[in-house]
């Protein structure tokens, strides 16, 4: 199943942050764009023959997710993209990036490094045999679970507080709304786990107490 990962404004905005930056060449701008979009078509070939990786496009980067956990950053700087991974994340995929400085380039000591079109290989090949699911049996304790994973809450919940407190309202009963401090929230799946929706972030938004006992007594 083709997966969804987040508004296509902040998929533009990507690009937009990677090339418009300030007067460079033409040559340098369309490299640029060519690196940026290889790597997000293979971000988005992994994560659809991979039902562990989830990839969320946020307004500075592109977060990706193993397991419901996030692992790291993909960003657009000017005429670069850059992966970041935050100290206490993905700590074997970054000392193995440093192992290899030729490929990657230091944008920020032991945090980001710039990614050029050999870099992308070599981090796709060591992705495609890291991140591969180990087991059935995890595979189906993941996809049987309702568990939100905390970093996917986290990360809907910052979204949330920080885009206005809006609830997304019942489709076709209820409208969009404001939330007020004073209102429960529940976290939502989407597509309910019921019928397979995952605990991905995709998946996840923040309804109001009301809207969601809604939702609850009209799902069929
Ligand atoms: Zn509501």
């Amino acid at each position: 199943m083709k997966k969804n990962f987040g508004s296509f404004y902040y998929c533009a905005n990507f690009f937009d942050r990677i090339v418009s930056k300030s007067a460079c060449s033409p040559s340098d701008a369309i490299t640029a764009f060519h690196i940026a979009s290889l790597l997000l078509k293979k971000f988005d070939a992994l994560q659809e023959k991979n039902p562990l990786v989830t990839l969320s496009f946020a307004t500075d980067s592109l977060r990706v997710y193993y397991r419901g956990q996030l692992q790291f950053h993909i960003q657009p700087r000017k005429y670069r993209t850059i992966i970041w991974i935050p100290g206490g994340y993905s700590r074997n995929l970054s000392q193995e990036i440093q192992k290899h400085p030729h490929l990657f380039p230091v944008e920020g000591e032991h945090i980001s490094w710039v990614l050029n079109e050999e870099g992308v290989d070599w981090l796709m090949k060591y992705l495609r045999s890291n991140w591969q699911p180990s087991t059935v049996e995890s595979k189906e304790s993941i996809a049987h679970s309702r568990h939100i994973p905390g970093e996917v809450r986290q990360a809907i919940l910052t979204e949330f507080l920080t885009s206005g407190r809006w609830c997304s309202g019942v489709a076709g009963i209820t409208k969009r709304h404001k939330v007020s401090e004073t209102m429960r929230i529940e976290f939502d799946h989407i597509l309910p786990h019921s019928v397979g929706g995952s605990n991905g972030y995709w998946n996840i938004q923040i309804l109001c107490s009301d809207c969601n006992q809604v939702k609850r007594a009209t799902a069929t």
